[in-house]
């Protein structure tokens, strides 16, 4: 998507050879006709997949995971990531190792909002390694709905999780896709096909 990969260019800053710091448009500041433009891109590669439900982690997935649930007409759930006093009922959980804070947190869904009938679509800001993906997908096991996708804002296409997360027959969306963050650079896998 050439407009979020002009924006990575303008305000991403590289933090070192494999963290991409976008505090400015997703992460921390907001910024909604960019999150708007993403979850029209989403609606559109999975517009034909009956999704019935979005499936996210908090907080980041959040913004483009509401913008594609938005353009399809379905509900967003986000998994959480610390012990609610309201989430009470039968729950769904996982663990998942945080590629930022490097950190092992347990995410839990409740048990009411997905079922063997639903058709979802996961969204998620960055695919890393792959431990977000692969906790909600371990939710879909436990939920037995089937997962139609997964659909990440920012790949980064030199770490294991996209390969993985294929291997595994699970078709993946990446809205932009780096190659190489070495030496303060970001490159895109669309650079190379121009
Ligand atoms: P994974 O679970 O695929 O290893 O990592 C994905 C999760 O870690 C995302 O949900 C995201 O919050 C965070 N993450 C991974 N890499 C980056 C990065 O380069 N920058 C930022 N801001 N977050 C990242």
């Amino acid at each position: 998507m050439r407009e979020l990969e002009e924006r990575i260019k303008t305000d991403g800053q590289v933090l070192s050879n494999n963290v991409l710091k976008v505090d400015q448009f997703l992460n921390h500041q907001v910024d909604p006709d960019l999150m708007f433009a993403i979850g029209q891109r989403f609606a559109q590669l999975f517009m034909d997949a009956h999704i019935t439900k979005i499936l996210t982690v908090e907080s980041s997935g959040i913004a483009p995971a509401l913008m594609a649930g938005l353009q399809l007409h379905v509900p967003v759930i986000f998994a959480r990531k610390h012990k609610s006093l309201t989430l009470t009922d039968d729950l769904y959980t996982a663990n998942v190792y945080s590629f930022t804070k490097q950190t092992e947190n347990q995410i839990t869904v409740s048990k009411k909002y997905l079922d063997v009938n639903d058709q979802v679509l996961i969204i998620d800001d960055f695919l890393a390694n792959g431990q977000a993906v692969f906790g909600l997908l371990e939710i879909a096991q436990q939920a037995r709905f089937n997962v139609a996708g997964v659909g990440i804002v920012i790949e980064k296409s030199f770490q294991p999780g996209a390969q993985k997360i294929r291997e595994q027959g699970v078709r993946l969306e990446s809205l932009a896709r780096i190659k190489s963050l070495q030496d303060g650079q970001v490159t895109f896998m669309s650079d190379e096909e121009n």
